[in-house]
């Protein structure tokens, strides 16, 4: 899965994934990827999440969803990612994902699970045009 979150000009903040669903794919498969709470939720008064793993273990706990409400609630985006990650893994020790999440102050932050780390592109706009880079967050 490809997980995006972009906050606009006009501070309008946006959540998308793009999933080939590859290791999970059966026929007629919808995966988590296109709903809402599961692969992705925004909220222009507090931010967005976007998630990727097995899908079919994620849609059962909403991560984003979750990791919007933490932020809601005043955490910080790793807080709210990790908050994410750690309610699914209480029930699936198994369980290999990543979520990440930006306020809409801009704040950003990731967590994963079930590897040794999770790299992800942060891109911020300067005069000089687009300030982009890779970071890398160490699984719980
Ligand atoms: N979440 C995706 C799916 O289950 C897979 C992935 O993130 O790689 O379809």
């Amino acid at each position: 899965t490809i997980g995006m979150i972009a906050i606009d000009a006009d501070n309008q903040i946006h959540a998308g994934t793009s999933t080939n669903g590859a290791r999970h794919k059966i026929p007629g498969r919808v995966g988590d990827s296109p709903i809402p709470g599961a692969g992705a939720y925004a909220d222009n008064e507090v931010g967005a999440a976007t998630a990727t793993g097995d899908g079919d273990v994620m849609m059962r706990f909403l991560p984003t969803l979750l990791a919007v409400e933490a932020m809601r609630a005043g955490k910080t985006p790793t807080e709210a990612a990790e908050l994410g990650i750690k309610r699914i893994v209480k029930h699936y020790k198994d369980f290999s994902g990543a979520v990440i999440a930006v306020n809409r102050l801009g704040q950003y932050g990731a967590a994963c699970y079930g590897m040794a780390e999770f790299p992800f592109v942060v891109s911020s706009p300067v005069k000089s045009g687009p300030n982009t880079r890779t970071e890398t967050v160490k699984c719980l």
